[in-house]
């Protein structure tokens, strides 16, 4: 058991009846990869690779962050370790890139936007990292790319990982990574359709998400009641990502901090998450809710939650 009480399970979880739901950890740090391991973490569901960047003077240069990615691809050898590009801007600064200062920060030059100015190299030199990784590394390694709101951003990282792979130094034919977009745009949920048709996951990042689909400033304690993922215009934006990825048969998670909620696994169990990706400290009690839960009766529950018409009335949903 750990200190929230709750067993520590290794195996991967399944619903009562039989529906495997992948349960991952959140990381920043590479100190966290052995707790989240002991606690139970099936691979990394978001590798924060902004963390890398912190408490230093100067970017990390492509051979450290090649150690940290290596480090976590050996930490889950039978795993998926899906690790996501630079996503700094908005709430994330680090002081030696000395980017201009912005009006309004979340709605300026942050995530895959910084990542694909023209004035960066730190794209190009986290993605031959990454690749380099991927090839010596034991576990499967994804990429992710964050605040996507256009296909074109896509495209544009894309051509971006393509150019990186062109590159000599590895073994090219050892890897061949999963590539995923996080939606935390409204615009990547209207046009997850068309995301999903190009990548191989999605993973739905609520923090983000509920901030801008309910225009409440996710460190603002005054609008905190609106920033709650569990308003029925988000849960609706959760729902359509699930429809979405799953019609291009691809794989759908989630790693804001709802899917750390036990309280909540039975609602994103039932929305047809297939991924949960958490705080580590959660991974056990999450663990033990998805494998209580009847994936059948989950899956009423989560039509008639994000039919709601009101918070309350989705959380008399949960409750009942
Ligand atoms: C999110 O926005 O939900 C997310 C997981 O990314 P971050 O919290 O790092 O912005
Ligand atoms: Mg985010």
């Amino acid at each position: 058991a750990n200190e929230s009480g709750a067993a520590v399970v290794n195996d991967s979880v399944k619903t009562t009846d039989g529906r495997h739901v992948e349960v991952a950890a959140n990381i920043g740090q590479p100190a966290e990869l052995e707790p989240a391991a002991k606690r139970g973490a099936d691979g990394v569901g978001l590798y924060r690779t902004e963390f890398l960047f912190l408490d230093r003077e100067t970017p990390p240069s492509e051979d450290e962050q090649y150690e940290a990615i290596r480090q976590a691809l050996d930490t889950f050898p039978d795993g998926r370790v899906v690790v996501r590009t630079l996503d700094i801007g908005g709430d994330k600064r680090i002081p030696y890139l000395d980017l201009p200062d912005e009006e309004n920060p979340f709605l300026g030059e942050r995530g895959i936007r910084r990542s694909l100015a023209p004035d960066s190299d730190l794209f190009a030199t986290q993605l031959r990292a990454l690749l380099r990784a991927a090839a010596d590394g034991a576990g499967d390694l994804a990429i992710m790319f964050p605040l996507v709101a256009t296909i074109e951003e896509l495209d544009a990282a894309l051509d971006a990982l393509e150019a990186a792979a062109g590159l000599d130094d590895y073994d090219a034919d050892a890897v061949d990574p999963e590539v995923g977009v996080m939606i935390e745009t409204p615009s990547a949920v209207f046009m997850a359709d068309e995301l999903a048709a190009r990548v191989d996951f999605l993973s739905i990042g609520t923090n983000d998400l509920t901030q801008y689909v309910m225009a409440a400033d996710r460190e603002n304690e005054r609008v905190g009641d609106l920033h709650d993922p569990t308003h029925p215009g988000v849960l609706r934006a959760i729902q359509q990502t699930v429809t979405a990825a799953h019609a291009e048969d691809i794989w759908v998670g989630m790693c804001g901090e709802m899917a750390g909620d036990p309280d909540l696994t039975e609602l994103l169990v039932g929305l047809g998450l297939d991924e949960l990706s958490m705080s580590a400290v959660t991974i056990p009690e999450v663990k033990t809710a998805v494998s209580e839960t009847s994936y059948s009766s989950a899956s009423e529950r989560g039509d008639r939650a994000q039919l709601a018409a009101t918070r309350s009335e989705v959380h008399t949903t949960l409750d009942t």
